[in-house]
């Protein structure tokens, strides 16, 4: 298939934008859509002097027509771009596997140039993750460079469900398709910091894994010494492996899906070496988060650290207010339950709801239930997510030091900046 280069206007505001690194064009932002051009082409953008502002990859189907590629000087995308572009990404995961860990990023979208494409690593196999059709021209450039550059067996190539069900005909790929090497048998294994771990790469939520929240995981580990743990939305028990592997008296996980508390029984099999006393020390809730945290309340249950990473509650901007008010009841609930001295670890990867207002909502939560606290750390993505446009950043998590009730406050964190 050729493809095709096109010259697309957008308005001097937007212009503005991408020069900073704003990397997407909607439909609606295009002054006149070209004739056929087909996913994968290529879009150049000139600036009001005619001069070239970007290059990036165009998709008809998509509400996002085109996602930049590059800006600044003109250049060809080929083989020697994306290859160059895969060698950064790689340099800035160096060390990570030293660190027994081979279960990472290797691609964050557009934030990494990649705009819609992301790849993931689970030991030997990799994940295409495609959320544009526009990449499928150009699917056997990356094949080859991602093989030639990783020591791997296998890729296995998952679609969004936009980029599954877009244009008139079948993809001329299919979700989940092997495009690399043998075909899988069952989850794939990999370790995050020396632990053990299998993802499904198919059947699991997001790639497999949220490979995103590692370094959490790893500080939950480390304050877990001694204490009881109670991991809600548990998954596949990423944090509930690492508070054990801390020293963890007990850990209870709450999710209310099966599937994912079976497997995080199988993750915690595969560490049974380095964990005693697993079965004396670890329990499961499958249940609705919301009740089971309710009547854990009304048993008058405590725990040291208490951990709320929920899905996402806003996909989009019309959901924001009532995901706030659910991280505020979510704080509410957590709060209570966590013992005078423990530590609230709360998270969201809503991409609509920015951080302040994140914090906000905890915030107000945990000063409903009386308790003073003191805020220790805001964190975001691991360092195989960088962010390099606003967009970009959906993941923020906040450490409470829960200090009790009618307790002299020290302030939070910002109140003791302002002073
Ligand atoms: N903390 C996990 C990731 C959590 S993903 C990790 O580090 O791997 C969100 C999880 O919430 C999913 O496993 C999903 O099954 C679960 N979930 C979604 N809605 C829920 C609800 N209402 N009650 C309990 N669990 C829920």
């Amino acid at each position: 298939m050729s493809i095709r280069t096109h010259k697309l206007k957008v308005s001097n505001r937007l212009q503005s934008r991408i020069r900073k690194g704003y990397p997407w064009v909607h439909f609606y932002q295009i002054e006149k859509e070209p004739k056929d051009i087909q996913p994968g082409d290529l879009g150049v953008i000139y600036d009001k002097a005619n001069r070239f502002l970007a290059i990036g990859l165009y998709d008809p189907c998509s509400e996002i027509r085109l996602r930049i590629l590059n800006t600044g000087s003109p250049c060809a995308i080929d083989r020697v771009f994306f290859d160059q572009r895969l060698k950064e990404a790689l340099i800035l995961r160096v060390g990570l596997e030293e660190a027994g860990t081979t279960g990472y990023r290797v691609v964050n979208g557009e934030n990494e140039g990649f705009p819609g494409f992301v790849i993931d690593r689970y030991g030997d196999t990799v994940v295409f993750k495609l959320y544009t059709a526009a990449w499928f021209p150009h699917l056997e450039t990356l094949l080859a460079l991602v093989t030639e550059n990783l020591n791997i067996k296998r890729v296995v190539l998952l679609l969004s469900r936009h980029t599954e069900r877009s244009g008139s005909g079948d993809p001329p790929y299919k979700n989940g398709t092997v495009l690399y090497g043998p075909e899988r048998e069952g989850p794939v294994p990999f370790k995050e910091n020396g632990l053990k771990f299998k993802a499904d790469v198919i059947e699991g939520q997001k790639t497999g894994f949220f490979l995103d929240q590692r370094e959490n995981r790893e500080r939950i580990g480390k304050l877990a010494k001694g204490k009881t743990v109670l991991n809600v939305f548990s998954y596949t028990g990423g944090f509930s492996i690492y508070s054990l592997a801390g020293g963890a008296r007990s850990v209870l996980e709450i999710d209310s899906n099966r599937w994912a508390l079976e497997a995080a029984k199988l993750n915690m099999k595969l560490n049974e070496d380095t964990l005693q006393n697993v079965d004396t020390r670890f329990d499961q809730l499958c249940e609705d988060a919301f009740k089971a945290l309710s009547r854990l309340n009304k048993e008058k249950q405590k725990f040291d650290v208490v951990i709320l990473d929920p899905p996402a509650f806003a996909k989009n901007k019309k959901h924001k207010s009532n995901a706030l008010l659910a991280y505020q009841r979510l704080a509410k609930m957590g709060a209570r339950l966590t013992r005078p001295e423990g530590m609230l670890f709360s998270a969201s990867c809503s991409n609509p709801v920015e951080a302040g207002e994140f914090y906000y909502a905890v915030r107000r939560g945990i000063r409903e239930t009386g308790n003073v606290f003191e805020e220790t750390l805001k964190t975001q993505h691991a360092l195989d997510h960088p962010v390099r446009f606003k967009e970009g950043a959906y993941l923020k998590g906040i450490y409470c030091r829960i200090k009790g009730r009618g307790v002299q406050s020290t302030g939070t964190h910002e109140e003791k900046k302002r002073r």
